[in-house]
């Protein structure tokens, strides 16, 4: 088969690994980014064992090594804000394939290694904002007055993607009434994080992750809508909110800076898109991410997911003609993605629960479920392989 051409749209954790994939199955690819320059936004990452599996079966297995602080088994876990133990974390089993749990990364490292593992054989384009998708029998992206066509156009766009809503009129953003922040506190001024997990109280959490040489990560959420305070007001209303729950919880907060912290509305999409993919006659379009199918944060899976989607998509477009190769895409993503996405509303349901009565009572059946248990759960929800050709 010729030598296929892909127009990728978005250079996130998805739209660079999408690249990825397709350059490993002998597609030229262009990336177009609408910032100015790549930069990965968010802090850090969790990578359950399907992320990293997606990561090694892109052929990135060294270099994650290489930038990933593994979880040591049975430092994570549910905590209450005393600071006492509801569940404690274990990995799931080793399938003899090196690291193969939980790890964490810097969200800056992993597109860094995603850009390297492209060398010469993709474009990227930065400054590049595509305002409209045309579909039909030839599909293009549309860069104000100029369009490009492509064999493959991949709608990676993220959570407001320009792709997903030329392909789908169906799909909604909905706000969770749930407002996240985010920081990496620098190794020089962070207290020592020994437990990664997270601490739950009445509608508001609290995250934390050693990250290595970077520092720690840490991540906060409360009900409500975004805050208009600067940053520096905002870490005073953490302060008040967080005080008197278990350490390092407010040294975490107290360490960071304004300038570190980053805030965003939860939001996720309901229904998800009718179809992930549009045939033309011989071309056609991917959407792939959270442009696909944007979930609440609550199982830590948005980018894992779009990790599994672009090596299923590499997969899909192996030796297929391309209409066919999106059909297999649509068929084997969807099943998973309906199952984690109705996971992770309903893990959110419990975690966000808040309340003199229902907060008790979350934590008396979190205590009731013994960790194996739990730890099975999780493994059963990263259960994830490459699929066949
Ligand atoms: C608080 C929080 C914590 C999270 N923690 C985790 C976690 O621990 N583990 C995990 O797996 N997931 C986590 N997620 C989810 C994860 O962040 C997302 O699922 C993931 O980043 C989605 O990647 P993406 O490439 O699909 O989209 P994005 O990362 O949003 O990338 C989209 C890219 O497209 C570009 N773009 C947008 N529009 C255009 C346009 N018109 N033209 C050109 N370029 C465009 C953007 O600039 C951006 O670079 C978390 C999410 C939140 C909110």
């Amino acid at each position: 088969m010729d030598e296929r051409s892909a127009v990728v749209v978005g250079a996130g954790v998805g739209g660079l690994a999408a690249a990825v994939a397709l350059v490993n199955a002998g597609w030229r690819v262009q990336i177009l980014e609408r910032h100015d320059r790549l930069r990965a936004d968010g802090a850090a990452l969790l990578l359950w064992a399907n992320g990293v599996r997606a990561l090694r079966a892109l052929g990135m297995g060294a270099a994650l090594e290489a930038i990933a602080v593994r979880q040591e088994r049975g430092t994570g876990g549910l905590r209450t804000p005393d600071g006492r133990w509801l569940i404690k974390m274990s990995e799931p089993e080793e399938r003899g394939e090196g690291l193969s749990g939980t790890a964490v990364v810097h969200r800056q490292d992993l597109h860094e290694a995603l850009v390297a593992a492209l060398g010469d054989a993709a474009t990227i384009r930065a400054g590049a904002t595509v305002t409209g998708v045309r579909l039909g029998d030839a599909p293009a992206v549309k860069l104000g007055g100029e369009t490009m066509t492509a064999d493959l156009i991949v709608g990676a766009d993220g959570i407001s993607s320009i792709a997903r809503s030329t392909l789908d009129n169906h799909s909604r953003l909905v706000g969770a009434g749930r407002v996240a922040w985010r920081a990496v506190v620098p190794r020089f001024r962070a207290p020592e994080v020994a437990d990664s997990g997270e601490t739950q109280g009445s509608g508001r959490r609290f995250l934390s992750a050693d990250l290595g040489a970077h520092g720690v990560y840490w991540a906060a959420e409360a009900r409500g809508s975004v805050r208009p305070e600067s940053t520096a007001g905002q870490l005073d209303l953490l302060k008040r909110w967080f005080a008197g729950w278990h350490e390092p919880i407010g040294q975490l907060i107290a360490a960071t800076r304004p300038e570190e912290l980053m805030q965003h509305p939860v939001e996720y999409l309901d229904p998800l898109p009718r179809s992930f993919v549009h045939t033309g006659a011989t071309s056609g379009v991917a959407l792939l991410g959270d442009a696909a199918h944007a979930m609440t944060p609550d199982l830590g899976q948005g980018a894992c997911l779009a990790l599994e989607d672009a090596v299923t998509l590499g997969v899909c477009m192996g030796g297929r003609a391309v209409p066919d190769g999106l059909r297999r895409y649509e068929a084997l993503r969807r099943p998973r993605i309906v199952k984690m996405t109705k996971m992770s509303r309903r893990v959110g349901g419990v975690f966000a629960a808040q309340g003199r009565f229902v907060v008790p009572l979350r934590t008396a059946l979190l205590r009731g479920i013994p960790d194996k248990t739990f730890a099975k759960g999780a493994a059963a929800l990263t259960d994830w392989t490459v699929p066949e050709a």
